[in-house]
């Protein structure tokens, strides 16, 4: 169970000491990194500039499978195996071979972070000065440590090369949401050109909320008035106001200077459809697992960053392949090209072939104790495909 040390206002008082591991983020991927390293006996500190939880930075769907493996199951406020495409002429629904959930995302990390065995603390991080012990600078004060993961989501804050992945220039898409009450049955996802043309927009229910947004590849296009308007077409409000964020939409290096990338950081967010909950804990578990291996003395950390990075790069292919996608997505979204290859993609047996492919860059099976990185067994199709339903979108979660 983590120890908390949370400071605010008055008592935000200075903040150091050494570690065996720093792990800056307390999201997705950070907390991911912390399970592995559970019950190694190492001091472990973890640093977000909010409290655990505190502040959702997505839609917050992801595989049913992915948060079953993890234990993570309670989270879940609904599951769907159909996925319905709007175009503007034509809707398509397509049934896959394995289901989505969306879940909440306070309870996730707080399931998530009971799985790990670390000090956690607010502070927020500027930087790093990197050694055979890095020293990790934040506003209240410097922490010292032999292993740092950068876990701090798109800025990449412990890159030497921070500067360069600045929008709108960098390669970032950029996603905008409201969660008001609302109920619905459907994962929806429109290309539909009156909203966006170089992106895509989505409405998730998850149980008494709607979370429903637009996302744009380019990061010049705003992406705030489509929102309004896919809310007003869905009749729904803005309560609770907007929540977005940027989303790197390339592969970068997992390491660098001897700092541990993971999630949105090492740009591991999946390019045409932006899921990047599912890869950030998919990284996050190998940064863990090789951590692990130093802190036991079955390798340095030399080591670890070289079969870090051979691991991340494995999978440069499926992720440039996406962004190929993406760009042939943005290209013809408005034109009737864009309809004739969603009636093409509509066979079942290409969905079920192209999502089974899809599911297996970052398959289930990781999330299973004892996998390690080139251990882990593909996905393959059961009879039927995992759905859970939780009663009244909360509650207990029953096999459907
Ligand atoms: C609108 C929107 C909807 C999305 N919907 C989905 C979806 O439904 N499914 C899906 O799979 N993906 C979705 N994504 C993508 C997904 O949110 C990200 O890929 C995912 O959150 C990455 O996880 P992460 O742990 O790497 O980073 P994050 O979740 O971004 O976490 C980074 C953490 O670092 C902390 N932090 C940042 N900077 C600092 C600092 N300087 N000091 C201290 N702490 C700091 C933050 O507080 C945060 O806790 C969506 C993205 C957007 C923008």
């Amino acid at each position: 169970m983590p120890v908390r040390a949370t400071k605010r206002g008055a008592e935000r008082t200075p903040l150091g000491g050494e570690y065996d591991v720093v792990i800056c983020g307390a999201s997705f991927a950070g907390l991911a990194v912390a399970r592995e390293l559970s019950g190694s006996g190492a001091r472990v500190l973890i640093v977000d500039r909010y409290e655990i939880g505190e502040r959702q930075t997505s839609a917050c769907a992801a595989p049913t499978e992915w948060l079953v493996n993890l234990g993570l199951e309670a989270s879940i406020r609904q599951t769907f195996r159909d996925l319905v495409m709007h175009r503007p002429e034509k809707t398509y629904r397509w049934t896959l071979s394995w289901s989505f959930s969306t879940f909440d995302y306070a309870q996730l990390c707080e399931l998530l972070a009971a799985q790990g065995d670390f000090t956690f603390d607010t502070a927020k991080v500027d930087g790093i000065t990197r050694g055979t012990v890095h020293t990790v600078h934040t506003d209240r004060g410097d922490l010292r440590a032999p292993l740092v993961v950068d876990a701090l989501g798109w800025r990449r804050v412990l890159s030497e090369q921070r500067d360069a992945i600045q929008p709108p220039e960098a390669r970032l898409s950029r996603g905008l949401e409201v969660h008001p009450p609302a109920t619905g049955d459907d994962l929806e996802l429109w290309l539909d050109p009156k909203y966006i043309v170089p992106g895509y927009s989505w409405a998730f229910p998850a149980g008494d909320e709607l979370r429903t947004g637009v996302g744009s590849f380019d990061p010049h296009i705003k992406v705030k008035e489509p929102t309004v308007q896919l809310a007003h077409d869905l009749g729904i409000g803005l309560e609770g106001g907007y929540q977005g964020n940027w989303i790197p939409h390339r592969l970068r290096p997992a390491t660098g200077d001897g700092v541990f990338f993971a999630g949105d950081s090492a740009g591991h967010c999946l390019p045409t459809t932006a899921e990047g909950i599912r890869t950030a804990l998919y990284f996050g578990l190998a940064v863990g697992r090789e951590l692990r291996k130093v802190l036991d003395g079955r390798q340095t950390r030399e080591q670890a960053l070289v079969r870090y990075h051979a691991f991340n790069e494995e999978h440069r292919y499926a992720f440039d392949w996406l962004w190929r996608v993406q760009t042939v997505v943005s290209g013809i979204n408005k034109y009737p090209a864009m309809d004739t290859a969603l009636d093409l993609m509509s066979r079942p047996r290409f969905i079920r072939w192209a999502f089974r492919h899809y599911l297996n860059i970052a398959p289930p099976s990781f999330a299973l104790d004892g996998a390690s990185p080139w251990s882990s067994a593909p996905w393959e199709e059961p009879a039927e495909p995992l759905m859970l339903r939780a009663p009244d979108g909360v509650g207990t979660l029953a096999a459907a």
